[in-house]
């Protein structure tokens, strides 16, 4: 399975390689087989000698060049790193991104070869407008994007669940994923409140083949616990 977490606008450099370093040692020291991704902020990224598959949250379609506030290739290229997320509901909604924006970004990382982790979901009105209003406001978001990219990995993240503590049923979970397997072949992570108390039951899910965890990964020894519980229900 793939556990991910996005570190979002938080741990500064030296706290990131601390985190790194102590989730590699538990991977390690369990014999861990799982694909464990971490996201740190940008200014977090390092040269990190680590097993643990290090991303970026955003990165502009670009080589280098003027774009203010932005990083680009060779900002990755420094460190090695070849993931890179894309879409995430608080680029989409807080930085407002929009749909053809992150095409762009897409294909031009796909082009590249890295490992693109892409966000969709939906917002709560979308949700309370009934399942049909809310799987086609899903499909919008696959618009542009080559969902058989090979290095493809989904992530299915309702906006109103991230960081809110709420989260859909296992019911819905399962259903919206199995709904979005018939769209591509890719990996789907699910995202939103997932914290160690309820990181087994989503695993356990079908069509659920990991999950992108936000605040609840910011405590170290929670997100181990979410690796292991992954490799017990890969092994049973
Ligand atoms: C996220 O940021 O992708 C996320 C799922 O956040 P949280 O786990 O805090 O809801």
């Amino acid at each position: 399975m793939i556990i991910a977490a996005n570190l979002k606008t938080n741990l500064t450099r030296k706290e990131t390689n601390e985190y790194l370093k102590e989730i590699e040692s538990f991977v390690t020291s369990k014999n861990l087989t799982q694909e464990v991704l971490v996201f740190p902020a940008m200014s977090s990224l390092d040269h990190n000698d680590t097993s643990i598959i290090v991303g970026a949250q955003n990165a502009y379609a670009t080589r280098d060049g003027a774009f203010t506030g932005e990083i680009g290739l060779v900002h990755l290229e420094e460190f090695a790193i070849k993931t890179v997320l894309i879409g995430h509901s608080e680029r989409r909604h807080i930085l407002g991104e929009t749909q053809e924006e992150l095409v762009k970004k897409f294909n031009y990382y796909k082009e590249l070869g890295f490992k693109i982790v892409y966000c969709v979901g939906e917002p709560l009105d979308k949700r309370e407008a009934g399942k049909s209003e809310m799987m086609e406001y899903i499909t919008s978001q696959y618009a542009g994007i080559d969902t058989e990219y090979e290095n493809l990995i989904i992530a299915y993240e309702p906006v109103w669940a991230i960081g809110t503590g709420l989260t859909p049923s296992l019911e819905d979970i399962e259903d919206i994923h199995t709904a979005l397997k018939a769209k591509s072949t890719a990996p789907i992570l699910y995202g939103g409140s997932v914290k160690v108390t309820n990181a087994k039951e989503v695993l356990a899910l079908k069509n659920v083949d990991g999950i992108l965890v936000g605040s609840a990964a910011l405590y170290g020894e929670h997100f181990c616990s979410m690796i292991a519980f992954a490799q017990e229900l890969e092994v049973q």
